[in-house]
């Protein structure tokens, strides 16, 4: 299925660290295409454990489990080369950082205020960190495509990473700014576009432009919308030629069997009819928590959200954070964050949950 490599995956793998583009990774027992009756090769127990009824886990799992792969090539609308399943989509973009950037030379770009992980990730790699601030606007916070670029060439940047659906801030990046990013990029660095609140916006997936530009790839999750976050299964879409390398990264059975049980069951026709439910009624509660939350006095400012949460100014942040957890409700404290000094950031929950957020604010400011 994944063809002779062409002049095209060379300019594509220029962007892999140069050490790493012949790299074959570790060859597990589960590599060989051996078959037999006895399996005397992995050294594993011939017995299951007392705990494990079924004999799920004795043996060592699928590197990547093929039902699951085939589930979420469904559900996003790809090939199955150009998965490739981790930990988290944490695990992608640390491994994304890992095999694109030698240490002290090749950077990565983000925008802040955004989702911290990508900045951690760099961190770790030692890789230089360039951020183009996202700009405050009418319409909520942008990103600065133009600046971005200019990052990017001039910061020696292998890889741009545009938070879309954006944590924090809510906005979605335009499609069309995307597609211009990777062109102006072509050869240069790899656009990871991180819809990890995909399902909760109108905008479509990123993927739709990876036919034309092969340096963008997509990360999805089954944390948010899908209720899966303690399985831990998150998915880089790429050039199969790039998810090949970054196989050879990865470690070598990163998908537990039991979490992908669970997300092959979770992606059945009925378990997806409930999700888009859920993701129904989150929506809704998204609208109507925005309309009621900007009538409060209190509140400077609801930025409009595609995501599953709504970043929130108030004239007293610090009351609000304090007022709603005595009444039992965490929300996000974004204060710390660059252009966020006054902002909380608040998960939409059930009906009623969010019927106790507004409760305990309106309380609130009456006895403000
Ligand atoms: N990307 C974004 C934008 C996120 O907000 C998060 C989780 N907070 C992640 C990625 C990581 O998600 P996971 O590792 O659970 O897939």
């Amino acid at each position: 299925m994944s063809g002779p490599a062409t002049n095209k995956d060379d300019a594509l793998l220029r962007l892999v660290r140069e050490d790493l583009r012949g790299f074959g990774g570790y060859s597990s027992a589960r590599s060989h295409p051996l078959s037999g009756e006895i399996w005397l090769n992995a050294n594993e127990s011939p017995w299951a454990n007392p705990a494990d009824a079924d004999s799920r886990c004795r043996r060592y799992p699928e590197p990547q489990p093929p039902a699951l792969r085939e589930a979420l090539a469904r559900l996003y609308g790809v090939r199955e080369e150009q998965l490739l399943v981790g930990r988290g989509s944490d695990e992608a973009i640390d491994l994304l950082v890992r095999a694109l950037c030698v240490p002290k030379r090749d950077a990565i770009v983000t925008t802040p205020p955004v989702f911290g992980m990508y900045a951690v990730s760099a961190r770790l790699q030692d890789a230089p960190l360039r951020e183009v601030p996202l700009v405050d606007g009418p319409a909520g916070f942008g990103v600065d495509l133009e600046a971005v670029t200019l990052a990017a060439e001039q910061g020696n940047a292998r890889l741009v990473f545009l938070c879309s659906p954006s944590n924090p801030t809510g906005t979605d990046v335009p499609l069309a700014g995307i597609a211009a990013l990777a062109q102006r990029l072509a050869g240069r660095a790899l656009v990871v576009v991180d819809e990890a609140y995909g399902e909760f916006s109108d905008q479509p997936s990123a993927t739709s432009l990876m036919g034309e530009h092969r340096n963008i790839a997509v990360l999805r999750t089954l944390s948010k919308a899908h209720a899966l976050a303690a399985a831990r299964i998150g998915t880089l879409i790429a050039d199969p030629a790039l998810i090949r390398v970054l196989r050879a990264c990865q470690a070598p059975y990163p998908v537990p069997t039991p979490c992908a049980d669970l997300a092959i069951a979770g992606l059945s026709d009925e378990a997806l009819a409930r999700t888009a439910e859920r993701v129904a009624t989150v929506r809704s509660e998204r609208a109507r928590l925005a309309t009621a939350l900007a009538d409060m006095p209190g509140v400077r400012r609801v930025y409009p959200s595609s995501g599953n949460y709504l970043l929130v100014r108030f004239d007293d942040a610090q009351a609000a954070f304090d007022g709603l957890l005595a009444a039992g409700v965490v929300v996000r404290d974004q204060r710390a964050a660059p252009q966020l000094g006054d902002a909380l950031r608040i998960t939409i929950g059930s009906p009623e949950q969010n019927d106790r957020v507004l409760a305990t604010l309106a309380v609130q400011e009456a006895a403000a």
